[in-house]
């Protein structure tokens, strides 16, 4: 059977204890499974370091951008304005959403290689004063950069504005204080850190916010209230819920709280990152990010100068030895990706690292010990 280990940024590898949650049909209407929907609920309030009744977590079915989608197109009213912070991919995805759904918006673009500033950001608020809300992105998974939330929080709640952050490759796999930032509403999915399977977002919320919000929703079945006011009744879902998924994450958090909570999952996944890096850097081969801005979920690298092979290539070799790695998605450099989220150890960055020596070798890339410079 095809098997190999994801590098990727989520879906993840996971452990045969998750995966086998998922071999039940549960019942969706009985109270064991409302249980389990409540006990989530309040789990992940106490990783995000809060609690009721001044926050809630709602559970919504689809991908992560059905979350972000859910909490855009549902908190900001029409006669609101959003500010997105962009550095990536995913903050531009903020922006899309926002189009899609006429929501007024402007947009701060970052260069993909620097975090936002969190004095321009006070400077846009202070200029323009129709903005109420601001977004950004935590861990742009675009290129690995870890956003500074703690400094932008500061000045989006001196200038009383709300704060949307995009969590969703960071929640989990670093520490954030929601509450002591002041994030009013936080966003992440059941297949990232958490190392649940896809199938659901989740959005940690200040409730005064998101009551707030009610009837302001664009879409039916990405109502965030709507889908709040149901779940919170009894822990029913609005709709059909992935109860294989659920069963599934609620293992996962399991897995979690046995492992040490956060901090130990934070502190494997940062040793896996320097690791790799390190690895990497043995080669020669240079991460796109710079190392205080590196966050510990992904890195983005570059090529060996004059490569003469296809990122298909590379991925094809890599792949029948084991692991799966990600191609690059910065715009403006020739790039790969390597995850180290999951159930990933050193001894399988130490594995996938030999196997990227030996196809450089094989291209000719590496002189000697050391790197680059290939024929072609
Ligand atoms: C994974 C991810 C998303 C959501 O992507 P989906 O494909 O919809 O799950 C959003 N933002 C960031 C930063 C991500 O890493």
């Amino acid at each position: 059977m095809l098997n190999y280990k994801l590098l990727t940024p989520g879906p993840l590898t996971t452990t045969d204890t998750v995966k086998k949650e998922m071999l039940f049909d549960h019942c969706t209407w009985d109270d064991d499974y409302k249980k389990i929907t409540l006990s989530i609920r309040e789990k992940l309030l106490k990783l995000a370091h809060v609690s009721e009744p001044e926050y809630t977590a709602v559970l919504m079915q689809g991908s992560g951008t059905f979350g972000v989608e859910s909490v855009i197109t549902s908190v900001i009213g029409d006669e609101d304005k959003l500010l997105i912070a962009a550095n990536g991919a995913y903050g531009q995805r903020m922006a899309d959403i926002a189009a899609h759904a006429r929501i007024p918006y402007t947009i701060y673009n970052e260069e993909y290689n620097k975090v936002p500033s969190a004095e321009k950001i006070a400077e846009i608020l202070e200029k323009d004063p129709k903005i109420t809300h601001v977004s950004m992105v935590h861990s742009e998974t675009t290129s690995g950069i870890l956003n500074d939330i703690a400094a932008v929080a500061k000045v989006v709640k001196a200038a009383g504005k709300i704060f949307i952050v995009d969590a969703m490759s960071s929640f989990g796999g670093v520490d954030i204080p929601v509450g002591d930032l002041g994030i009013d509403f936080i966003i992440s999915s059941a297949n990232k850190c958490i190392q649940g399977v896809p199938g659901f977002s989740f959005i940690i919320c200040r409730k005064d916010k998101l009551m707030e919000s009610k009837g302001k929703a664009r879409s039916l079945s990405l109502d965030l209230y709507d889908q709040w006011e149901t779940m919170n009744k009894d822990g029913k879902w609005r709709f059909t819920s992935p109860t294989h998924v659920v069963l599934a994450f609620a293992q996962a958090l399991r897995e979690m709280e046995a492992e040490g909570g956060i901090s130990a999952r934070a502190a494997r996944y940062a040793r896996n990152n320097r690791l790799l890096i390190e690895k990497m850097g043995e080669m020669g081969i240079r991460p796109y990010i710079d190392g205080s801005n590196q966050g510990p979920i992904i890195t983005t690298f570059f090529y060996p100068d004059h490569h003469n092979f296809s990122f298909q290539e590379m991925y094809q070799y890599i792949k029948d030895r084991g692991y799966a790695i990600y191609p690059g998605k910065v715009t403006d450099a020739d790039t790969f990706r390597i995850g180290n989220i999951g159930e990933i150890y050193e001894e399988d960055i130490v594995k996938v690292c030999d196997i990227i020596r030996s196809f450089f070798e094989k291209h000719g890339c590496l002189d000697g010990d050391k790197a680059l410079s290939c024929a072609g």
